[in-house]
């Protein structure tokens, strides 16, 4: 890792120190380091069709069992995936803070947050593994490995079922916006997202224009990278773990700022 790199780490960690409560967002770029692929350049049967042709109420209407291979086959893929250091780096977080001090929002539909052991978990996105009603009753439950209820029609009503995503041309789940509204947070770590799709990208900038500090882990530039307070241009596993020793470990903060300080101004 670069000093440069090292440094703006340290820095981040400095100016997140201090929050009393904490927003961590993750986007794409966090399952991305776990090996899930995007939705583009999944490869295989499904290569020629992108995610507007299939993640859509009209493609489940139009083709219901065309749109559930492709989530069985997506379940499958991911359930082989393994959370990463960073995913189990937010873990850590919530738990050397007080309870309720750290909270996890996500636009990602996989479940690597939570087999982490992250708490509560706020699924902007809807989550792959749920199963819920076609018809809107209020069912839905989370799938196990065979599938089993995605076969099934609604055990409440007798509708179809259909994948618990949202989809292009759906409303994302108010209950998670209004469950940061409430957090109130006064920090912010978006971590591996693109902030380009609404309205969870407003957020961050949001916060930042009220005055409070925002930290971005991301490998590319974003529209955020300009207004945060630090972006850490790397992937998710190579600063995260950093990140989070410098917020949790005095030891390894007070090592940083040894470094940093032996570190000679190039001539
Ligand atoms: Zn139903």
């Amino acid at each position: 890792m670069s000093p440069d790199l090292q440094g703006n780490i340290a820095n981040a960690a400095e100016c997140l120190q201090d929050c009393r409560r904490l927003l961590v967002l993750t986007g794409a770029g966090m399952s991305a380091d776990s090996g899930i692929p995007t939705f583009r350049g999944d490869g295989g049967v499904w290569e020629n069709y992108s995610a507007q042709e299939l993640a859509t109420p009209e493609a489940f209407k139009a083709n219901p069992d065309m749109v559930w291979d492709w989530y069985r086959e997506r379940r499958l893929k991911i359930a082989g995936c393994e959370a990463h250091s960073g995913h189990r780096c937010l873990a850590l977080l919530q738990e050397h803070y007080d309870e309720g001090r750290v909270i996890v929002a996500t636009t990602n539909e996989d479940d690597l947050l939570e087999r982490a052991g992250v708490h509560g978990v706020i699924s902007l996105h809807g989550n792959l593994f749920e199963t819920t009603c076609a018809a809107d009753c209020g069912w839905s439950a989370h799938d196990t490995a065979d599938n089993s209820y995605s076969f099934m029609p609604c055990p409440e009503c007798g509708a179809d079922v259909r994948p618990g995503s949202i989809w292009y041309g759906e409303s994302i789940a108010r209950c998670g916006m209004r469950a940061i509204q409430i957090f109130q947070p006064d920090a912010c770590l978006v971590i591996g997202s693109s902030c380009l799709v609404q309205p969870v990208a407003e957020i961050a900038p949001e916060m930042a224009m009220a005055g409070n500090p925002v930290v971005e882990i991301n490998s590319e530039e974003t529209p955020l990278s300009s207004i945060a307070n630090y972006s850490l241009r790397a992937n998710t596993i190579d600063v995260l773990p950093t990140l989070v020793d410098m917020l949790t470990s005095k030891i390894v903060r007070q090592q940083t700022e040894e470094a940093l300080q032996n570190i000679k101004p190039v001539a």
